[in-house]
This record gives structure tokens, C-alpha cells and sequence, in this order.
């Protein structure tokens, strides 16, 4: 924060980033209109694909600064299949930013809104209202190649390290069990799963073990566990049962793009990534070329990203106002499922990026009890 306004470093990123963030930045402004004092300051960077095709670099210099130094981090979505480094991998400066920056926990809620399609045949799916809580910083993708850690021997084989440190793991479940007491606060059910491969895995049966002894210390809320395969089968047979589920970060990035399906699909996933000192906050899904340019993504997922980045500006600094913002763009929101206001292309409905925005805003602006 300088001189009472936040700073909020924005990368719009690639293909439909660009779209989804400013619609993001036009729902806020309109919370901003009716809440007034939000006292936002946007700090535009320049990162991802398009960026590195220009310049050679997957971000403009002093931007991994910038963003580090900002009070919350706004991203549209980076990266483009045409757009790739020697080794055949794409662009993707955000898995550095969430490791210089330690946003180890990942979070992705699952929510069923009215009218929005269920892709489950029982009734019970209308209930779905989950956490997939993804381990960000380490896990299998502590040899993501954007970071250089494979070991590669030859043409002939090439192995990956899957890490899971207790620090990193005390730090993330504690989130996990924290998270299910805000939820249990306002209704939710408290109870925290724990998805891992135990049986198989010596790093897995750590996460566990870690697992158990923070739990301890959150005697309110109910533990269980799931081995990843089964919690697959579970999101399909019965995704109405669970609360957060805490995981290893290749588990979250697979399961949470299942749960969103659940829900409709990757445009109604938001996500936020957070350390002990910085948020980022963006999309779960990525910069969709097949739909690009044309006016057919969904922006809710952004605008719910943005809202989720309101709430942690509000939670960090006691600030009220930011509070509300979030209730009323998330309020916003379900009462236009309700009214079926809301029909987003991407559920065969009439509303492409700019009409689902205009809509929401429009909700945002109606008065509301
Ligand atoms: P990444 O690996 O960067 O997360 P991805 O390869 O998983 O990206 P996405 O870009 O998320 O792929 O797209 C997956 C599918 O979901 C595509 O068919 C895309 O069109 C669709 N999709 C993603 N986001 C949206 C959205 N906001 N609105 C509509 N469809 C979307």
C-alpha cells in the first residue's frame, strides 16, 4: 500500500487473458462506483506468450519486480500453443512467480450455480459446493521445465522429481484447515479430505503424515482422505459430500479442471494463489486459441478470481469496503443464475465476453437486499 491506495500489478497475458481481465477490471470498477474507497492503483505488466515473441523474453524486464512489490497480483492467462521455447514447451513465467514469490497454496472453488448446466444426472449435483485447495511450489511440478530440474539423460530417458517439503506441506494444510473454518462459519460443512497416493508413495505418505499432526490443532473441523484415483471416481459419484480437499500440485491441476466440468466448465473456475506475502489472482483455465478473438470466453471465472482478490485485500488489511465489493460482485453473480440473466456461450447460451459483462455490471449496479 502506498499512500492509502493498493497496488495491484495486472498481466493480461494471452489470447482470452486479455479479454477476461478487462472485463474483471470493469466489474470492479463498477463495485467501485456503488462501494466507493476501494483506492485501487493498477500498475499494467507485460508478460507471456505475445511477449516473448516480440521481445525473447516471457516477461518485460523489471515486470517479476513490479509484480513482487504489488499488494496483489491480477492475471488474465498466459501462454499460446504457437508460441514455444526449443525444448517444445510453452511459455509460463506465472510457475516462476509462484515460486519466487511461494504461492504454495492454490485455491479453486467448485461451486453449482442455477441454471448453469450440470453435467451430473442427480439432483444432488444443485448441492456442489467444493474446494480444490492445490499445492502451488513444489509436488511434481517442481520439475516443471520452466524450471530446469529434469534430469535428462540422452535421447533416452528423462526423469522428474516430485518434492513435498514439511514447511511448504505444515503451511498448506494449516490454510486447508483454516479454510474449512471460514467455510464452516458461514454454513459450510468444516471438513478437510486429504488426496494423496499414501499407499504408494513414500513423499505422498509424508503429505499425509503431516496431514494428521496439523490436524490436531483444528479440532472443529472434520478430516478424512482419499487416495487421488478414487477421489476421481468420488467428484463423479458423489462431489456433493466434500468441503476442501488438500493435494499435491500435479493432483490439483488434474482434478480441479475435472471439478470445473462438474460445474460447467473452466470459465466458472476462479483461482487464487497465495503465500504468506503475496496474492495472485486468476482464471483457472488457460488462454483457450481455439476461442480467441472471437467474443466466446467466459468471463466469470476472471470476475470471480477478482472478487476472491477483493476478499484477501480485505482480509490483509481489515479493509471493509473490499469485503463487500466481493459479496457484491459474488451475490452479483448467483442472483443473476437465478433470474437466468446469465447465459454465457460456453453453455450454449447467447452471451458472449462483452454481454455476460455488461450483465453482470448491470446486477452489480441493481440494488440488492
Ligand atoms: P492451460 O494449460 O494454460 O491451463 P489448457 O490447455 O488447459 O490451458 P484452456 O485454455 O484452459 O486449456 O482451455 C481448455 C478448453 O476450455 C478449451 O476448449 C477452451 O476453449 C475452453 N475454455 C477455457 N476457458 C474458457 C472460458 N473462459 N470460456 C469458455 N471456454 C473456455
Amino acid at each position: 500500500m502506498k499512500n492509502g491506495q493498493l497496488r495491484i500489478a495486472v498481466i493480461k497475458g494471452d489470447g482470452i487473458g486479455v479479454d477476461v481481465a478487462n472485463a474483471t477490471l470493469a466489474v470492479i470498477a463498477a463495485a467501485e462506483r456503488r462501494i466507493g474507497g476501494l483506492s485501487l492503483g493498477y500498475e499494467f505488466l507485460d508478460a507471456g506468450a505475445a511477449c516473448f515473441r516480440v521481445t525473447g523474453r516471457d516477461m518485460a524486464p523489471a515486470a517479476e519486480e513490479a509484480a513482487a512489490a504489488a499488494d496483489a497480483i491480477f492475471l488474465g492467462a498466459i501462454g499460446l500453443p504457437s508460441v514455444r521455447r526449443e525444448d517444445g514447451t510453452e511459455i509460463a513465467p506465472r510457475l516462476r512467480l509462484r515460486e519466487k514469490l511461494q504461492l504454495y497454496a492454490g485455491v479453486r472453488p467448485i461451486k453449482a450455480y442455477p441454471n448453469a448446466p450440470r453435467r451430473l444426472a442427480d439432483e444432488r449435483a444443485a448441492d456442489i459446493d467444493l474446494v480444490i485447495l492445490r499445492e502451488s511450489t513444489e509436488g511434481l511440478f517442481y520439475s516443471a521445465a520452466a524450471h530446469n530440474r529434469s534430469q535428462i539423460i540422452g535421447d533416452d530417458e528423462v526423469c522428474e522429481t516430485l518434492r513435498i517439503t514439511r514447511p511448504t506441506t505444515e503451511k498448506l494444510h494449516d490454510f486447508a484447515f483454516r479454510l474449512a473454518e471460514k467455510r464452516k462459519a458461514r454454513g459450510g460443512k468444516g471438513r478437510v479430505t486429504c488426496v494423496d497416493k499414501a499407499n504408494v508413495f513414500r513423499s505422498m505418505a509424508f503429505f499425509r503424515k503431516i496431514f494428521d499432526e496439523r490436524a490436531a490443532r483444528f479440532p472443529g473441523v472434520e478430516r478424512s482422505y482419499n487416495y487421488v484415483d478414487a477421489q476421481a471416481l468420488d467428484l463423479i459419484r458423489r462431489p456433493w459430500d466434500f468441503d476442501v480437499l488438500v493435494m499435491e500440485n500435479m493432483f490439483g491441476d488434474i482434478l480441479s479442471d475435472l471439478a470445473g466440468g462438474l460445474v460447467g466448465g473452466m470459465g466458472m473456475v476462479a483461482c487464487a494463489e497465495i503465500g504468506d506475502a503475496h496474492g495472485l489472482f486468476q482464471p483457472a483455465h488457460g488462454s483457450a486459441p481455439d476461442i480467441m478473438g472471437q467474443d466466446k470466453a467466459n468471463p466469470l471465472a476472471a470476475i470471480l478470481s477478482g472478487a476472491l482478490m477483493l476478499d484477501y485485500l480485505a482480509e490483509r488489511y481489515g479493509l471493509e469496503a473490499h469485503a463487500n465489493a466481493a459479496h457484491m460482485i459474488e451475490t452479483a453473480i448467483q442472483a443473476g443464475f437465478e433470474a437466468n440473466r446469465l447465459r454465457p456461450v460456453e453453455f450454449g447460451g447467447d452471451q458472449g465476453t462483452a454481454e455476460v459483462t455488461r450483465e453482470v455490471i448491470a446486477l452489480v449496479e441493481e440494488p440488492r437486499a
